[in-house]
């Protein structure tokens, strides 16, 4: 087996592949939900795909999501597309079923980036917009630093500057929380989480709420990139601490790698709007357990790569096209690297790992 039997060089060719294989995997239900505006570069229809299979009326359901951030959807995609040619769908536990969710994210999927049509980054957006925001007390002392106005080595250096005066004042550990946790004030800014649901947001309900109706318990694994040691998964687990939902997930994947996890070395930020929490609530109440998985690419170099891919947002569509390709292929393979062992390890611990899961959700 070679990476290139699952990963695709598009979108369109990930599309193709995942609904191909979910086919020949004996799939019940193969489904498209088309955005009803956005579409791709090339004018290419906007799709989420979701496939169903083993029991899909069974208590047991392992959910598994690819694209969250758009252009980490080919290594999920390429997770996906691996167990589905790995013949475990003809095995799947009695009342089990395994539901695959393939670009969750088409916009920034097709196009090569992190965010949705508006900016939005999907795993922030999962909040009750009908209450106040949540606050990201010191986003303001932070934003002026984050994305440059010229992507110029003087502009970096000065926003390195005004990160390493944050970090004196107030630790690593917040410079990260505040980067990271969500904010909801700035829309051209990074991890925007948007002042209404996304079309994503609201299409994954439907998806959970049609195709999980008799789930009694489900596991979830959110693929993801960005995080961790190069081409090494790591565990992203948003059960509470100490719950029984946080054991199972422990029990599938390994304690050591589930449980006290700490991103880059700092403490985990105060995520909010997490795709997790959207499908708990959509669960109303019946029990959740699972992670992001993401697979390390540059580690905590990987920052600045989501900061070009938020510049060239704002400031792409004004470049010489040279520059902005080689720009936006820097940005691609800085979540999605081309090297074969990276791309040989993704797929081979995505198998592995979604194995695990089901073996789990089935005896849980
Ligand atoms: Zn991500």
């Amino acid at each position: 087996m070679n990476f290139t039997d699952f990963f695709a060089a598009s979108y369109v060719g990930a599309r193709e592949r995942f609904r191909r294989s979910a086919q020949a995997a004996g799939a019940a239900t193969l489904e498209a939900f088309t955005h009803p505006e956005e579409r791709g570069p090339s004018g290419e229809a906007l799709t989420v795909d979701i496939a169903h299979l083993g029991d899909r009326k069974g208590s047991r359901q392992l959910l598994v999501i690819s694209g969250t951030h758009g252009q980490e959807g080919y290594a999920g995609s390429a997770a996906q597309v691996a167990w589905l040619k790995s013949g475990d769908a003809a095995r799947i536990p009695a009342d089990t079923g395994v539901l695959l969710v393939h670009g969750i994210n088409p916009y920034g999927f097709a196009r090569g980036t992190r965010t949705t049509e508006n900016n939005v980054d999907l795993n922030r957006n999962f909040v009750d917009h009908r209450k106040p925001h949540p606050v990201n007390p010191r986003y303001d002392e932070l934003r002026e630093h984050l994305v440059p106005a010229h992507w110029s080595q003087d502009q970096l250096a000065a926003g390195d500057a005004g990160e390493k005066a944050f970090v004196e004042r107030h630790g690593a550990d917040a410079l990260f929380d505040t980067l990271a946790r969500g904010q909801y004030v700035d829309p051209l800014g990074p991890f925007y989480g948007g002042v209404q649901r996304e079309w994503s947001n609201l299409t994954l309900e439907k998806i959970v709420r049609e195709q999980l109706g008799s789930a009694e318990k489900v596991g979830l694994i959110d693929w993801h990139t960005g995080i961790g040691e190069r081409g090494q998964p790591f565990f992203l687990c948003f059960n509470e601490e100490g719950s029984a939902e946080q054991a199972e997930a422990a029990r599938w994947w390994g304690a050591d790698k589930v449980i006290g996890s700490r991103p880059n070395g700092l403490a985990r930020p105060h995520y909010q709007g997490l795709v997790f929490y959207g499908v708990q609530s959509f669960l109303e109440g019946r029990q959740l357990a699972g992670a992001v998985i993401e697979f390390g690419t540059r580690g905590s170099a990987t920052g600045r790569a989501l900061r070009l891919d938020q510049w060239l947002r704002r400031h792409g569509a004004g470049l010489d096209d040279d520059v902005r390709q080689q720009m936006a292929a820097n940005v691609l393979d800085a979540l999605n690297p081309v090297a074969e062992d990276w791309r040989d390890a993704v797929w081979q611990h995505g198998l592995a790992l979604t194995q695990a899961a089901v073996r789990g959700v089935a005896s849980w």
